[in-house]
């Protein structure tokens, strides 16, 4: 059941710009998701055991956005947005509502840059809206010097175990269909990766299956992998870490001591396991010259060619 619902606010402005997809801000057109990952970090009693059940539409949210993006472009505050952080911008109720597809064109209008993971093949739907965003957004100033396009579309691969991923990613599209989506987009011009986040302990961190999502996303040509830890939160049942858990119950009882070992009663892995897949993950990464971070070493230091300017918008 799709409910309904006003927000006040849409727009949400990070902290600071994310380290891995460089965004600033984020927008999500839905609460809740229907890929219904076991793993997802939102899920909790607020949503329930089917997230899918809990959806809600945000009625207004073009609205409120566009007067968020009008404030903040006329201050210059431009930074990438993460379309969809909380939610998946392309999961099955945007072919109906189109949510997604409106916030896309308002930050076209705007010039802000987008990035956006998706376990969905509905991305391709808007691959025209994306080129033109691509092409006009401003950059902040520094990523100016680094970047000269403002979109970053990247698909979201967590094993490419299709087995593992039909039960821990029910409602999402195939490994290998987000793949062959990656693939097109790359084909289309696009700045596009494999966010291999989370990469599940035991199942998809060993180096043969490493090495199988490193080389998958290579000959489908992406231009990067990030390879991520995975988070379990929470007690009740309708939690990840309980669900994940159960999970592992019927899939694999021999991981279960494995996974209390590495997690005990916290919701991350310790720093020395993320190290360690770290340096796995760049090791594999370089065997198969496929870089493990969206700006290349070079993008990373260089000073020039500054893309478009805040005063061709007003
Ligand atoms: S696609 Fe992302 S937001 Fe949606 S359920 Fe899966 S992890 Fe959560």
């Amino acid at each position: 059941m799709v409910h309904q619902k006003q927000v006040s606010s849409v727009l949400n402005k990070h902290k600071q710009r994310d380290s891995w997809f460089l965004t600033e801000y984020s927008v999500n057109p839905y609460e809740g998701c229907s890929c219904n990952c076991l793993y997802c970090y939102i899920r909790g009693s607020k949503y329930g055991e089917n997230m899918e059940d809990g959806l809600a539409i945000k009625s207004n949210a073009l609205k409120i956005l566009e007067k968020q993006l009008l404030a903040r472009a006329k201050k210059g505050q431009y930074g990438f947005v993460a379309v969809g952080s909380a939610t998946d911008a392309y999961m099955h109720h945007e072919d109906k509502w189109k949510l997604t597809q409106g916030m896309l064109e308002l930050l076209l209008k705007y010039r802000f840059p987008v990035f956006i993971s998706t376990k969905s093949t509905s991305i391709l739907r808007d691959v025209e809206l994306l080129k033109q965003i691509d092409q006009g957004a401003i950059l902040p100033d520094d990523l100016k010097r680094k970047l000269n396009r403002g979109a970053i579309l990247s698909v979201s691969v967590s094993s490419m175990n299709q087995k593992i991923t039909n039960i821990l990613e029910p409602g999402a599209a195939t490994p290998e269909e987000r793949l062959e989506v990656m693939h097109q987009l790359k084909q289309q011009g696009f700045l596009a990766g494999v966010n291999a986040i989370p990469t599940l302990p035991f199942l998809s961190d060993t180096e043969e299956e490493l090495e199988r999502t490193i080389s998958a996303a290579k000959k489908h040509g992406a231009d990067y992998i990030l390879v991520g830890g995975l988070t379990l939160f929470g007690k009740e049942r309708a939690d990840s870490k309980p669900l994940y858990l159960n999970f592992l119950k019927r899939y694999d009882p021999a991981l279960l001591p494995e996974y209390e070992r590495l997690y005990g009663t916290n919701f991350f892995p310790p720093k020395k396991y993320l190290r360690k897949l770290k340096e796995k993950s760049e090791l594999l990464s370089r065997r198969y010259n496929i870089r493990t971070s969206i700006l290349t070493e070079h993008e990373e230091t260089a000073n020039g060619n500054p893309a478009s300017t805040q005063s061709e918008l007003f």
